[in-house]
């Protein structure tokens, strides 16, 4: 173990975990207009085999082996993407998950969570998911009228009814105790109203977690987007004040949970004392080829195009890699512009793949740093409204980037 394995094992921290990205089909059967994988600019999928197979796997599976070696992280989370997985056949992706599930593990040193589109869900998949403890998201871009706009087959119909059948199925094997409840995953629409969408998932879909994914856009294009940029704001806060006034209980928003979370529960305030923590975090396309991001890697072919496979490399090779190299640095640190944000110890500058210009890299604030504010502040006056104290809140803010480890002195507001 060199070095520098060694220098990143020293921020191993008990919720820290091995993020691996499994490309275990590089078809789909939508074509979404939005979608980074098929029409984000990068190609090198029409090179790969359609599917992963056996060999590969096997080859991942003594790769994650040592990248838990390398790290001293036991925590695995495996994300089974495409494309649409589903297109694997059945007894492919059985063979696969029971492979994994053998060599690492159970809940919660492994984690399989697989993201689909939902048409393809049925009855058989749900005993797969269930017989091996596979989590499930579903992509959902709103009701019909919204969803039927974006997600479309290739010949341009749209698949709000069929992936809606898939997602009733999933929540009936969710409420009979059967799987994980499901989740949803929704790309931003900056011309969509945020609080319909986030009343159709939650009143009519019941969805009980939902993950809203702002568009992928850099500063390199940011002239042109200023409008999605205002767009994204209003339906931020339009699902903000959706969620505020809801009166569901147990539900998970990811970009909400993830600042409202660490200051109100001291648990989720430890695990966000990690945000500049390097993450261990790896791509793999479905023929073993390895690049750090599934998302950046369609930015520049020095994130896409690394020469590393999980057959002839370890970790060791990977963290000594420059792609990866340059994501661990700007993980674990602020971009300047950010210096002197009351937010920036709770934001960390935005998502990276918000954070990349040819000509800064990293170092820039999230081209939806504005929308971000805006989100922030609403939820501080929805806090503050219910009692919590403005500056308890930013005091723990302000602490948590030095706080690890350290036990947690005083509860949330
Ligand atoms: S992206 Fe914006 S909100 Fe986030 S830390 Fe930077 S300046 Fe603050």
């Amino acid at each position: 173990m060199g070095n520098l394995v060694a220098q990143h094992k020293k921020p191993a921290h008990r919720y820290a975990h091995i993020s691996v990205i499994l490309k275990v089909t590089e078809r789909c059967n939508l074509a979404c207009p939005y979608c980074y994988f098929f029409f984000g600019g990068d190609e090198s999928y029409k090179t790969h085999p359609p599917l992963m197979g056996a060999v590969t796997v096997e080859q991942v599976i003594r790769f994650v082996k040592d990248m838990k070696q390398a790290t001293g992280i036991n925590l695995v989370r495996i994300g089974l993407h495409g494309g649409e997985p589903l297109l694997m056949k059945r007894a492919a992706l059985q063979a696969m998950c029971s492979a994994l599930r053998a060599a690492l593990g159970d809940e919660p040193e492994l984690t399989l969570v697989l993201q689909t589109n939902g048409v393809l869900v049925d009855a058989g998949w749900i005993d797969l998911f269930e017989e091996l403890r596979i989590r499930v998201g579903v992509s959902f871009d709103g009701p019909p009228e919204v969803h039927d706009k974006t997600r479309i087959t290739k010949g341009g119909e749209g698949s709000y009814a069929e992936s809606l059948r898939g997602w009733n199925l999933l929540r009936e094997a969710a409420l009979a105790g059967r799987i994980e409840e499901p989740s949803i995953l929704c790309v931003v629409a900056p011309n969509q109203d945020g609080g319909m969408i986030f009343r159709h998932f939650v009143e009519t879909m019941k969805a009980k977690a939902l993950s809203f994914l702002l568009p992928d856009l850099t500063h390199d294009a940011v002239p042109l987007n200023r409008a999605v940029i205002e767009g994204c704001t209003r339906f931020l806060l339009g699902l903000a004040e959706a969620w505020a006034s809801s009166t569901e209980r147990g539900l998970y928003v990811r970009l909400i949970d993830e600042f409202v979370g660490p200051i109100l529960n001291d648990e989720l305030y430890k695990r966000k004392a990690m945000l500049f923590s390097p993450s261990h975090q790896v791509c793999v396309s479905s023929n073993g080829e390895l690049c750090p991001d599934d998302v950046i890697r369609t930015y520049s072919p020095e994130f896409a195009e690394t020469g590393l496979t999980v057959d002839g490399q370890g970790y060791d090779d990977v963290l000594a890699h420059p792609a990866w190299r340059t994501l661990q640095a700007a993980q674990t640190s602020l971009p300047a512009a950010c210096r002197g944000c009351e937010w920036s110890d709770i934001c960390g500058g935005g998502l990276l793949q918000h954070r990349y210009s040819r000509r800064r890299g990293f170092d820039n604030p999230s081209i939806y740093c504005s929308s971000l504010k805006a989100l922030y502040e609403y939820l501080t006056r929805v806090l503050v409204n219910s009692g919590c104290s403005r500056d308890d809140m930013q005091d723990r803010i302000r602490r948590l980037a030095t706080r690890h480890e350290e036990p947690v002195a005083q509860q949330g507001c």
